[in-house]
Parts: structure tokens; sequence; C-alpha cells
């Protein structure tokens, strides 16, 4: 069992050599979750899991407090895809991600909705609908999240509209999620820094502030409204640490799991993470 009250703050890490290795990075660098991907964003096939790794990592989480992990989708799946074959690669890498992740405990699946490439968001939204119906299962443990995205070229999911459009025709819709990226959100145009109170009574009001289960943490090196969806470190952007500290320790967002996803190597993430925990109230 999970503490929801304790500021949950990790970064991500890389899964090359697997759960135990992960969970010990993310203790070593003063974290208690991490996000990882869950296969090579370039393709190929998945490494299977290592069961023993799986029952070794379970017993050092439950010793070190670690939990609430994220599995992060690649990058390079586009559910909405014009050409059928990304569309088949992304139903079934996605299909391949939720049944191996059965195996890891408390964990969600982010996903970045997709690109429409020209068919129009309205079409965009049909097609990752259709593939979400098919992979999602009634007993599935894991929590699949929609990232809010930056609407960089034509994704989809920038505003929280699109988003909502997909959960309400998902047919297991109380298994989704959403992750606030806050770089994309800022980027895509919402004001989280000056106006942070209202744009959660937005997404409150168009989504619902209980369907957040995780933060990507990230300050944006490109004004709002920029589009361009490129992180900056903590403090170092136009988030700056002022609005990152009004993030992390807002009632609304402050039990949710927070993510680094910032341009850092290890000890730059550690640092970050001890400067989150200074500003925490
Ligand atoms: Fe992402
Ligand atoms: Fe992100
Ligand atoms: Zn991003």
């Amino acid at each position: 069992m999970s503490d929801h009250h304790t500021f949950r703050i990790g970064c991500h890490l890389s899964s090359s050599k697997g759960f135990l290795a992960m969970a010990k990075q993310a203790d070593a660098i003063g974290g208690n979750t991490f996000q990882f991907f869950t296969r090579n964003p370039r393709g190929g096939k998945a490494k299977e899991l290592n069961l023993k790794d799986i029952e070794a990592y379970k017993t050092y989480c439950e010793e070190h407090d670690i939990g609430r992990v994220l599995a992060h989708a690649p990058y390079t799946i586009n559910a909405c895809a014009k050409d059928e074959h990304i569309r088949t690669f992304a139903r079934e890498a996605m299909a391949d991600d939720l049944r191996r992740l059965e195996h890891i405990p408390e964990c969600c699946y982010n996903f970045h909705p997709g690109s429409h490439v020209g068919q129009g968001a309205e079409t965009g939204i049909e097609k990752i609908v259709e593939i979400l119906n098919e992979i999602m299962w009634k007993d599935q443990k894991t929590t699949v999240l929609l990232e809010t995205m930056a609407g960089k070229g034509s994704e989809v999911g920038r505003t929280f509209e699109e988003l909502k459009a997909i959960m309400d025709r998902v047919e297991l819709s109380d298994k989704l999620g959403v992750c606030f990226d806050t770089c994309h959100v800022f980027d895509g145009g919402y004001d989280i820094v000056d106006h942070l109170e209202e744009v959660l009574e937005e997404f409150d009001r168009v989504i619902g502030l209980d369907r957040l289960r995780a933060v990507h943490l990230n300050d944006s090196k490109n004004p709002i409204g920029s589009h361009k969806d490129r992180h900056e470190c903590i403090g170092a952007g136009y988030l700056s640490m002022e609005g990152i500290c009004r993030i992390i320790n807002h009632p609304a967002l402050r039990d949710l799991p927070f993510y680094l996803e910032t341009p850092n190597e290890l000890p730059g993430y550690a640092r970050e993470i001890q400067l989150l925990k200074d500003a925490r109230r």
C-alpha cells in the first residue's frame, strides 16, 4: 500500500538494465518513483520480462517505498496515422505493452494520442478510440493515460476537449486517465504560470480533475502557445521556479506522482529532485 499523500517524485530512467536496476537508481537519486519506456522507440520487438527481476523489484519497492511507476509507450507510435501499417504497429505494440505491464504493480501506461497528419482531429480521435477499444480489456490492472500534447504539427490532444472526446468514446473509459505534461500544456496555450487556477478549473469542467493520474514536470524552452515541445530544466524556462512551485503544491495536483523529463543526466535529476523537495510546502 502506498501513501498517496507523500510527495511522489522521480524522473525518466533507462529500462535497459531491468526493473530492479531502475528502482535502485530512482532511490539513489532521491526519488520514490520513475518513468521508463516500454520498448525501444525506434521499433523492434520488446524484451520479454524477466520474472525473477520483477520479483526482486517488488521486494525492493516495498522496502524502499518506491511506487506508482509510469510506463511510457514509444513516442514513435501513432494510433491515428493515415498509413494502416503504422496503425498496426501501434495496435500491436500497445497491446503487447499492456500484456507485459500486468506484472508491474501500481503501474500506469502513458501514450501520445498521435498525429492526424492532415486527416483532421475528428478522424484522428475516431482512430485512436478504435485502437483503445481493441486493446483494452475488462480486468486489466493498468490504467491507460492520454498525455496532454503541445500541438506540434498535427498532434491530437492539445486541447482538453480532444482528450475528453477520446475518453468519452472508449468503452472501458474508467480505465483511462490523463497525464498532465506541464511543458506541453503551457506550450499548447494554457497559462499555467499566471492562471494555474483557471486552467485547472477548465480542466475540471471539460474532463474532471479526478481523471488526473500523473504529472510530467518539465519547464519549457519556449513561451506560451509556441507548439514546439522543447523541455527545459526546472526553473530555467518560461514556467520559472515560482510557477513550478505553485504546480507541485497545488491541492489538485500535489498528491499526484511527478515525473521529470528535463534535459538531464542522473546527477542533474538528483539536483532537481532535491530542489523540488525543498520547494514542497
Ligand atoms: Fe510523452
Ligand atoms: Fe511528457
Ligand atoms: Zn514533450
